[in-house]
């Protein structure tokens, strides 16, 4: 049987640590070593800059992805793995049966309430291993019934895949993250991550394919979030494509102060907030351009900054 995720007893995964594993990897997908583990809960209270939200909900622990300036490795199992954020997943195998018997309690309690989740908070739940194991769609299968109020948080153009399930939801968002108008950028920052035309494809696609007679037509968000360098050559074109979206929201690059868990787990973002010091030398000007092209160029697109963004409504 699976071993809970939460314990107090210290497990050892495989590949990580000196100690004889406890948990031990099912296979390699990609580059990632991924284990399977039962959760002892999946919805998770909503705190920090979503708690607008009565849960966030993480189908997996850890993230493919690995983008260098990710927070979400600050919650790795142990050092090891935090260091090696991104070559690691594991999957809650349990999810779906765990999710069913929350949201009867949840209906038990509140009736008619719908509950709001934000899906992912610390992962990203349309992130390469999804096409395998669909665990994600399995989980929209799941809330339905429940008729949520649902934002999905991905930066894969994997989401298109379940239109056919998303344009079920009454009450969805779907927030692309595309924090940079620059490829090469982007495959600094986040060299493991789609492609900025395939994300933007994926929107698009979204909005094409799902039919208002066949159900409901999701809200878009494009999440500038954090705001990395764009090269002013990229710019006008980058926010032309944005009009795809209905609202954008910006935020600037997280803090680095010694506490912020991104200036002890992520020094790769730090090094390249050096070799874009173009950018990062003046960030609060550079960001407030930014801001006031967007204001600009943006018809019919609502421009949010950071918390705010990130609410259904
Ligand atoms: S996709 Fe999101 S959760 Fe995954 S590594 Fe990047 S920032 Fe972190």
């Amino acid at each position: 049987m699976a071993t809970p995720i939460t314990t107090k007893r210290k497990l050892q995964y495989q590949g990580y640590g000196e100690e004889s594993p406890s948990v031990w990897v099912r296979e390699t997908f990609g580059w990632a070593k991924i284990y399977d583990r039962a959760a002892q809960s999946i919805l998770t209270k909503a705190t920090g800059f979503i708690n607008a939200y009565d849960f966030t909900l993480n189908p997996y622990h850890g993230c493919q992805y690995g983008c260098s300036y990710c927070y979400a490795a600050a919650f790795s199992p142990n050092r090891q793995m935090r260091e090696d954020w991104g070559n690691w997943v594991i999957v809650k195998n349990n999810a779906t049966e765990i999710l069913e018997k929350e949201l009867q309690r949840w209906a038990k309690k509140q009736g008619d309430l719908s509950p709001s989740i934000y899906m992912s908070s610390v992962t990203d739940p349309y992130q390469p291993l999804e096409s395998k194991q669909r665990l994600t769609r399995q989980l929209l299968e799941v809330m339905l019934p429940y008729r949520p109020i649902l934002v999905i948080q991905t930066r894969s153009p994997l989401i298109a895949r379940d239109i056919d399930v998303l344009q079920r939801f009454k009450y969805l968002r779907i927030n692309m993250s595309l924090p940079t108008g620059s490829e090469g950028v982007r495959r600094d920052f986040e060299p493991r991550s789609p492609s900025i035309r395939a994300r933007l494809n994926a929107l698009r696609k979204i909005k094409q394919e799902i039919d208002p007679n066949k159900g409901y037509v999701p809200k878009l968000s494009v999440t500038i979030t954090p705001l990395l360098p764009t090269f002013p050559e990229d710019t006008r074109r980058f926010i032309e494509q944005l009009t795809v979206a209905d609202r954008v929201v910006i935020q600037e690059f997280h803090e680095s102060s010694a506490r912020s868990p991104i200036a002890s787990t992520r020094p790769d973002a730090l090094a390249l907030k050096k070799k874009y010091a173009w950018w990062y030398d003046n960030e609060q000007e550079r960001y407030q351009q930014f801001k006031a092209q967007l204001n600009s160029q943006l018809q019919g697109v609502e421009v949010k900054e950071g918390k705010e963004g990130f609410g259904y409504e």
